[in-house]
């Protein structure tokens, strides 16, 4: 198992763009890293540079301590698995799982004698491994419950079970780092959320480092050890995913993580008689001493505050022991059963340009309503 650095990686496919620039990221042995972002972000790019199945334009990848910058995808001791699973349609699933490693560890007949010949030790070891094959692959279908298709074609398979076979074909090859580029996005909701809690025992069995591309948010936040954001090539910021949820870097962060996004409101960050108070237009938050940033409040400089959705308590009226932050209207509430989301006019707020002003809160639907305090962060305006 292996560790796997970028170092300053950068790959231009045009004189203007660049899809990936100067990246920096280490990621741990043994651990799962989840690279996510928009699409177009540069994430499969950034994958297929570690594979070697793109050249970088500058900077250097290793992997386990040994520079593979310029080494050959099929010399980087890795395994990539894909949205589409690349199956071979003409070999059955054992034939699909086993072919990597019989290329490996066989070769074509005069190949093999050749080696035979030159050096006996490490042909004896090969075949040894080469016989080996049928073992590796039964027990390793047996792992991913598809004992019984190794006999059918891709064709007669559903998408759940070709991206099982997908896998497997990566697990027998026993590779330093799995990389994965959007696995489930095929899949539907419900096979999806299955595959996922699969996906992260899997990683907890076989104690690989696992770098794995998504779009998806919640998928990074469910199943990353780390988070790495990423946005038009560039990195935005690295964590643990509670962190990056609850410290983000800066708005693109603050925005994409969450559903909805967090509300970024534009006002000023002001001290007056020891107390901290966030302004905008009409309205004003109490800060606590826990939300005090790092750099001095002022009132000459536009701050940007983030409020989650969740951290929004709603009420009728202003209860008592809490901070009334303004008056809304509720322009429309979009129910998901357990949760809702309330799009609310606050005409305290001052108009952003096109946008109207409002906020977007998260409520329990239950007879309890919220439970949870304001708990705004800021932002300072680059
Ligand atoms: P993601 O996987 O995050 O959706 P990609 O890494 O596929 O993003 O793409 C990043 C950017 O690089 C995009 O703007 C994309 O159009 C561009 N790109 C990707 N592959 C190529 C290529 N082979 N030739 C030219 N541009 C490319
Ligand atoms: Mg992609």
């Amino acid at each position: 198992m292996a560790r796997v650095v970028l170092n300053q990686v950068s790959k231009r496919f045009s004189d203007t763009v660049a899809a990936v620039s100067e990246l920096n990221l280490e990621v741990a042995d043994r651990e799962f890293l989840v690279l996510v972002g928009p699409s177009g972000c540069g994430k499969t790019t950034t994958l297929r540079m570690i594979a070697g199945l793109e050249e970088v334009s500058s900077g250097e990848i290793t992997i386990g301590d040994r520079d593979v910058t310029h080494v050959s995808p099929k010399d980087r001791d890795i395994a990539m698995v894909f949205q589409n699973y690349a199956l071979y349609p003409h070999m059955t699933v054992r034939r699909n799982m086993s072919f990597g490693l019989r290329l490996r560890y066989g070769g074509n007949f005069i190949f093999r004698m050749w080696r035979r010949w030159n050096d006996a030790e490490s042909a004896a070891r090969r075949e040894e491994q080469f016989r080996q094959i049928p073992q590796r692959v039964d027990q390793v279908a047996g792992t991913l419950g598809i004992g019984k298709l190794l006999d059918r074609y891709p064709r007669e398979l559903s998408g759940g079970e070709r991206q099982r076979v997908a896998l497997g074909r990566a697990i027998v090859r026993e590779p330093a780092a799995f990389l994965f580029d959007e696995p489930l996005s095929n899949l539907d909701a419900k096979l999806r959320v299955e595959m996922r809690r699969e996906l992260k025992e899997l990683h907890r069995r076989l104690g690989a480092t696992m770098i794995y591309v998504t779009h998806d948010q919640v998928e990074a936040m469910t199943l990353g050890d780390r988070i790495a954001v990423m946005d038009q090539g560039v990195l935005q910021q690295v964590g643990p995913p509670s962190e990056v949820y609850h410290k983000p870097a800066n708005r693109f962060v603050a925005g994409f993580l969450g559903t909805p996004g967090m509300n970024l409101l534009e006002g000023k960050l002001v001290e007056e008689n020891g107390r901290l108070q966030f302004r905008s237009g009409g309205i004003a938050l109490e800060m606590s001493a826990n939300q005090r940033p790092e750099w001095e409040p002022s009132s000459s400089r536009t701050i940007v505050l983030g409020v989650r959705p969740e951290a929004i308590l709603l009420t009728e009226e202003p209860s008592p022991g809490c901070l009334p932050a303004g008056r809304g209207q509720v322009e429309l509430v979009e129910s998901l059963g357990d949760v809702a989301y309330v799009h609310i006019r606050l005409p305290g707020l001052p108009d952003a340009g096109d946008q109207a002003p409002r906020i977007t809160a998260k409520a329990t639907i239950s007879a309890d309503g919220l439970t949870d305090r304001l708990t705004p962060l800021a932002f300072r305006e680059e």
